[in-house]
């Protein structure tokens, strides 16, 4: 990139300023794209790792003002650091001294000391880094600042867009303000915490217990001991509420035009989009071909990861909110796709990947008695029954959630033996590491580098499963070593129960009857990626259906995403990009975690672990497994937090 004028992003100091072409260095710490927008090119960039410069139309002064009246406003939303609450506001009031010609040189370095004191003094991320731009700015600009200062050179003012964030919220798929949330708990202030949540998130108590963290995995409290227990807080607020005996209760504050909105699927996606649009007040009904809502939450997930009670108490809320649910009705049987389109203002599909993915192996055949689908075998369990009580050894072929819960399920009624083989390693398996670190607790027999090739029948029944031993090859498509078979490798499990769950795939039945609606080449819903709109404009969908399987707070987002885009259409308003989602993509550029940051004067103190049931009591029963955080460990837990908030903003 020959266009950086200037930058210092990632401590590493490019200056361009009045060089020849040859001489240009270039930008090695950042790979920006050139357009913020479809057609706002990116002139500079401020934030928490530096600046970067590419116009020579930005000025600096005023870049600067931008980005502090940006951290300004965010900062007043915490309240916590005096100097934090006056320092930022008197260097705005310098800097509009200096955009006046109205300034002097001490001044200046009164701004720098003002910076200077909030990095000494301030508690969290937006005083300890938020100041470090501008102090690079004060350092490499010095004579813009000058000129300016005594009216010699006139400040510009630009166009900017700012963007508070965090580690935690950047990588949370629906973004939760997580500093903001956990702070409440540090104050105690627990029914706070939960509308924080909520205003993103209908199911915090579900998600609360099974969510595969992203967020912890970028917490910056992980680069001085252990990430904060984000999940076991978010688990604790709603657990609370449920005590306490408070009802889940949103405002509803409906949009300017309210429409009637049809909602295919009562999954993770279908219940987020629905709750979105009731708080808009919109009349939404939601169809669901089951007797129960919760889809994969439900019938998936077992109980002791998960209890009943908690998903169907989230989702009453939605009554409450005037809802209509309607139950075993399947869209593409009962109703056709086409006429809800007819019949509604927009319509949600929110369906989910229900179909297992076959094995493709010699005497795969769902008739032979012990051999089931993982999905459908849950569903089975999840409905309190043992869908095969007679079988004693059994075999679950898998490397992912599905496989584990069906392997921990297993033991729970009481077989022999669970094995679970994999084609390549622990360290490759798709599975959440703290699932499989719980299954090895509990016994389930892993038997990595294996795969099946025939499935072994006698009078119908399942003898046994002939595997091969696998070694790893090159990196295959998804990143991943290519499982190989090792030749004449060979052998037999002994078992009389095998359960086939390698993956999932979408049933697009219910599209029958409408033309034109896109779909991948894995069957996946096509949607733009942000509107979540099809190519049929009245048609949105998102969860599992658009991903493909995923996760349940990726499928909330999801629906999150098409609530607002159904909102704006009924109200007329173009589905252009929102601010956020420009963001999003930036982000994925500009990382607002940096894994190689050192992180000085924390105190190290561990996290703190829910307590869980003994392996050999729970593996013998349905019972949750984790309990929650009491109030006072959740307020100790809570302090670890660092408050990473961090400001970025973008001249266009
Ligand atoms: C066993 C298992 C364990 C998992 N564990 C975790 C975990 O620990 N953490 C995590 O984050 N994720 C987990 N997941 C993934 C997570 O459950 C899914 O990503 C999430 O549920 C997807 O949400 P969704 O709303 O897109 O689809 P679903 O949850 O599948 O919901 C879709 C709903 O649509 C209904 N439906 C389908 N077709 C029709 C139709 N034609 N008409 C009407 N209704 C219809 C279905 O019955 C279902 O209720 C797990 C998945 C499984 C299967």
């Amino acid at each position: 990139m020959g266009d950086i004028l200037f930058s210092s992003w990632g401590k590493s100091i490019i200056d361009n300023r009045g060089k020849k072409d040859q001489d240009l260095e270039k930008q090695t710490t950042i790979e920006l794209p050139e357009y913020f927008t479809e057609n706002k090119k990116i002139k500079a960039l401020m934030g928490w790792n530096g600046i970067v410069i590419r116009s020579p139309e930005v000025d600096i002064v005023d870049l600067c003002r931008g980005y502090i009246e940006a951290v300004l406003s965010h900062s007043k939303t915490c309240d916590r650091c005096n100097y934090c609450k006056t320092g930022w506001k008197e260097m705005i009031e310098v800097l509009q001294d200096i955009a006046k010609g109205e300034a002097t040189g001490e001044d200046i370095e009164f701004m720098g000391s003002a910076a200077e004191a909030i990095v000494s003094n301030a508690k969290c991320s937006i005083g300890k880094i938020g100041p470090s731009p501008f102090l690079q700015a004060l350092k490499y600009f010095s004579d813009d600042f000058a000129q300016a200062a005594k009216g010699a050179k006139p400040v510009i003012p630009g166009t900017y867009y700012s963007k508070l964030t965090a580690p935690c919220i950047d990588a949370c798929p629906i973004h939760l303000d997580i500093p903001k949330y956990i702070e409440h708990i540090k104050d105690t202030k627990f029914a706070e915490s939960i509308k924080v949540i909520r205003e993103r998130l209908p199911l915090p108590g579900t998600v609360g217990r099974v969510c595969f963290r992203p967020c912890e995995t970028h917490c910056r409290r992980a680069l001085v001991d252990e990430p904060v227990s984000i999940k076991g807080l978010k688990r604790f607020v709603a657990d609370h509420e449920l005590k306490e005996g408070k009802e889940p209760a949103p405002e509803v504050t409906p949009s300017a035009k309210t429409g009637k909105v049809a909602i295919v699927g009562c999954g993770p996606a279908g219940i987020t989009c629905a709750f979105h649009l009731a708080v808009k007040g919109h009349n939404i009904t939601l169809f669901e071909r089951l007797a129960e809502p919760g889809g994969m939450s439900a019938v998936g997930i077992p109980d002791y990861r998960l209890p009943r009670n908690i998903l169907q108490r989230e989702v009453e809320q939605l009554k409450r909110m005037g809802v209509t649910l309607i139950y075993n009705h399947t869209i593409g049987k009962e109703t056709k796709l086409s006429q809800l389109e007819n019949d509604f203002d927009a319509v949600f599909v929110g369906i989910g990947a229900q179909e297992s993915l076959p094995l493709a192996i010699e005497g795969e055949n769902e008739k032979i008695k012990g051999f089931f689908t993982g999905l459908n075998y849950l569903k089975e369990i999840n409905e309190g029954l043992d869908p095969y009580p007679q079988g004693k050894k059994a075999t679950v072929i898998g490397g992912g959630n599905v496989a584990i819960d069906c392997a921990r399920s297993l033991l729970r009624t009481n077989k022999e033996s669970v094995n679970l083989i994999y084609r390549r390693t622990r360290s490759e398996m798709p599975s959440d590491s703290a699932e499989i670190h719980d299954a090895e607790q509990e016994q389930v027999n892993f038997h990595f580098l294996t795969a099946p090739k025939r499935i072994l029948a006698e009078n119908g029944r399942v003898t046994g499963l002939e595997c091969i031993r696998m070694k790893l090859g090159e990196p295959d498509k998804s990143g991943r070593p290519r499982p190989m078979p090792v030749e004449g490798s060979e052998f037999i499990f002994e078992c009389d129960t095998i359960i086939s769950a390698i993956g999932q795939k979408i049933d697009l039945s219910f599209l029958e009857g409408i033309e034109g609606v896109q779909t991948s080449p894995w069957n996946t819903m096509v949607v733009d990626e942000f509107t979540k709109q099809s190519s049929r404009p009245k048609l949105f969908f998102a969860g599992d259906c658009e991903t493909g399987p995923d996760a349940l707070i990726t499928a909330c987002a999801g629906g999150r995403k098409a609530a607002q885009s159904i909102d704006r259409m009924i109200n007329q308003i173009p589905l252009e990009y929102e601010t956020e989602h420009y963001f999003d993509k930036l982000f994925k550029i500009v990382n607002v975690y940096d894994p190689k940051e050192e992180i000085k004067k924390v105190e190290p103190r561990k996290r703190l672990h829910a307590k869980a049931l003994p392996p050999e009591i729970r593996k013998s029963n349905f019972d949750e497994v984790e309990s929650g955080f009491s109030a006072q460990e959740a307020v100790s837990e809570a302090e670890r937090c660092l408050r990473c908030y961090q400001v970025i903003t973008v001249a266009v």
